[in-house]
């Protein structure tokens, strides 16, 4: 146990552009980092969860231009939203850190920047490219599809100026070698060796400033050189580093520094997996642990875009079903490493069939039947070798999800506590308890005190997924979230008067 306690997880989510409203993307992205970031501290690591907004880019200089209000006003309003969303979604963060406050994060990237600067690898050449605002990243020819941006579907403006680079060519091996070998593991594999593909083909030198004029001044300025402003992704994953006081408490860096996960989206894995190992080697900061890469969430089967007006808001989806229920859905319906479709109908199905139907309907049952025919106390029994094998199974199958969760494949992982819910339901079913308590009211004991037991392992192995309803649950059974070791003890039961928690909808 005193082990466990000093082992420490540092996990972020993708510090999000906030030029325009979240959307359900954002929030499968929140609800992914919380569930891993639970399931570490309820086993017992000191966790801490970063969170945030990337304001400092042009994108977000234009959209103010659009509203006829300052950047700073946008970026404040817009990073509330994210704020406000990760608090709806119940995503417990320790850090929400914001790139425009200067006190907090520039000292940071003007650390980062010199040391890289120091090591040979910034230097200074007239540029001319293909620039997509909405990405903030300078195209090649080739990586265009049709002369578009591959992501936007806009054509990139041409740019031509004078501009501090990054000698990311320097670091190629380095970082191929890194993530080949697994030192940098990237989440999932297919995504791994997409990134090798990447480095194989060669890695370029990148812009890593902006001219003042380009950047309406908005953002860091280049230490040294006050033509220039730092790109907005040089600064913005800095806020990784200085989130946990980079640049100004250096005993705080140290104590979470490396990552364990960033978690991010597929459209942003080459700046996390290129440019953010070649700035760390540079600057000498050991590099994270992994990149856990999740897909695009689409709407009825189409991509979400603002020129359909298909995107999809989170907010009145809580404020319709509640948080837990969302956060059941994207957990279990969207695959944790791929493209997942969100649809209505599908969600109100998959909450009926199985939050209600299945795991709802066994922890009610049985928390009623104890309730009611042993006023809530089922004494501890000396189990019989059946019992033995029902009980072994479903600790197994626990023991599933902690490691399913340890790799952070939460699908599979609820998918695992689905299937622990059937077998529960069926030994309810097949003993019969309301049935045998007619003739023999301690063999009906007996088989409740299996299914408490049962019921207090689903409720706990729900904690990281639907941490409001575990901690309910729990609660009607006298206990609290506790580490999945634990929630194997096989113990009497003691149940509260019971109540609803998974309701149809
Ligand atoms: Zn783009």
């Amino acid at each position: 146990m005193i082990e466990m306690n000093s082992r420490k997880f540092y996990i972020t989510t993708a510090i999000p552009y906030v030029n325009a409203a979240p959307h359900i993307g954002h929030a499968l992205e929140f609800i992914q980092a919380d569930a891993i970031a639970r399931h570490r501290k309820v086993n017992g690591y000191d966790v801490f969860l970063t969170t945030g907004a990337d304001e400092n880019s042009l994108k977000n200089v234009q959209a103010a231009e659009k509203l006829k209000i300052t950047p700073e006003e946008l970026t404040k309003r817009n990073a509330q939203a994210f704020s406000q969303m990760a608090d709806k979604v119940n995503l417990h963060y320790d850090a929400f850190v914001r790139s425009s406050i200067r006190e907090e994060h520039w000292p940071g990237v003007e650390k980062i920047w010199e040391l890289c600067n120091k090591s040979g690898d910034i230097y200074k050449k007239s540029y001319s490219g293909l620039y997509c605002v909405g990405c903030e990243l300078f195209y090649t020819e080739k990586e265009l599809e049709n002369g578009l941006c591959p992501e936007h579907k806009t054509r990139p403006e041409l740019v031509e100026e004078e501009n501090y680079f990054f000698r990311l060519s320097k670091y190629q091996k380095q970082i191929e070698e890194l993530i080949s070998s697994g030192k940098l593991k990237i989440i999932p594999d297919n995504r791994k060796n997409e990134v090798l593909t990447f480095i194989r083909e060669g890695l370029e030198d990148f812009s890593i400033s902006r001219s003042v004029k380009r950047a309406r001044g908005w953002g860091v300025p280049v230490p040294g050189d006050s033509s220039q402003i730092v790109y907005v992704w040089f600064d913005a994953l800095g806020l990784y580093l200085t989130a946990i006081g980079y640049g100004k408490d250096e005993v705080r860096f140290k104590k979470w520094w490396p990552a364990n996960v960033h978690v991010i989206g597929k459209g942003i894995i080459k700046f996390h997996a290129l440019y953010w190992p070649g700035i760390l080697l540079s600057a000498g900061i050991a590099l994270p642990e992994s990149i856990l890469v999740h897909g695009y969430v689409t709407a009825e089967g189409q991509k979400m875009s603002k020129s359909i007006g298909n995107i999809v808001d989170p907010i009145p989806l809580i404020e319709k079903y509640g948080t837990d229920k969302l956060r059941y859905y994207l957990l279990k319906e969207i695959p944790t490493f791929e493209d997942g479709n969100f649809a209505e109908k599908n969600l109100e199905e998959c909450i009926n069939n199985e939050l209600v139907g299945n795991l709802g309907n066994f922890i009610h049952r049985t928390l009623t039947f104890v309730w009611t025919k042993y006023a809530g106390s089922i004494k501890k029994f000396e189990l019989t070798p059946e019992e033995m094998v029902f009980i072994k199974n479903i600790s197994s199958k626990a023991q599933e999800v902690d490691v399913l969760l340890l790799e952070n494949k939460l699908r599979e992982g609820m998918l695992k506590i689905l299937e622990i819910g059937n077998d529960a339901n069926r030994y309810f079913q097949a003993n019969a308890p309301w049935e045998i308590i007619k003739t023999d009211k301690e063999k009906a004991e007996r088989i409740m005190f299996v299914c408490t037991n049962v019921c207090r392992i689903v409720s706990g192995l729900l904690y990281p997924f639907l941490p409001e309803s575990s901690e309910k649950l729990l609660a009607l059974q006298n206990e609290k979230p506790m580490d999945f070791a634990r929630l194997l003890g096989i113990k009497a039961a003691k149940i509260n008067e019971p109540h609803i928690v998974f309701d149809k909808i």
